[in-house]
């Protein structure tokens, strides 16, 4: 068996990084929530720390939503309206008791999971970013330019002006295969 691709990626919205556990959606889909432990390991990394192991239907669920949040973001960049199906099933997730955060000892406030319904409320909290950004028209959601790539990303930098979901992934191929088309044209022999 091939070893599997790189792992999770995360770009610091909840809703969006859910939606790249499927990767090179248009061009060679793959999935990175294949089993419930991935999706364990994806949420003790995203959310707060599982301690109440997935199972399929979690699984089946997390996925559900995925897809939701990620055609409703596609339709806030096409400028269309997001459908009632997709809004009711996020919606639905958002009303969900989401995790809860406690004083630490020293300068912290880590999140937790609810007791017995982990997986919910991980659920909730992605859901309950989903409807924070795509409640909003900043103008700012966008697919990433980079070849191949076309995860969704929300720019939250100053200028506003990112194309790509990544700098250091989808930028730098960019500008390293423009770097090297100009190489070429400039050195036809090569
Ligand atoms: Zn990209």
């Amino acid at each position: 068996m091939a070893p599997r691709e790189s792992g999770f990626q995360f770009g610091g919205r909840l809703a969006l990084d859910l939606t790249w556990t499927l990767r090179y959606r248009s061009v060679s889909p793959t999935e990175l929530l294949a089993t419930p432990a991935d999706l364990d390991e994806w949420i003790s990394t995203a959310v707060a720390p599982v301690r109440q192991l997935a199972d399929h239907g979690d699984l089946a669920s997390a996925i559900e939503l995925r897809e939701a949040i990620h055609a409703g973001a596609a339709s806030r960049i096409a400028g269309e309206d997001i459908g009632r199906g997709i809004r009711g099933l996020i919606n639905d997730w958002a009303a969900r008791p989401a995790p809860f955060r406690s004083l630490g000892g020293h300068a912290d406030a880590p999140s937790h999971l609810r007791p017995g319904a982990e997986v919910e409320s991980a659920l909730a909290a992605v859901a309950l970013d989903a409807v924070d950004l795509l409640g909003s028209d900043d103008g700012r959601l966008r697919r990433c330019e980079g070849p191949g790539c076309s995860l969704l990303f929300h720019d939250s930098s100053r200028p506003g002006t990112r194309r790509w979901c990544s700098t250091e992934r989808c930028g730098n191929r960019v500008n390293t295969t423009t770097y090297r088309r100009r190489r070429a044209g400039e050195q036809p022999d090569n």
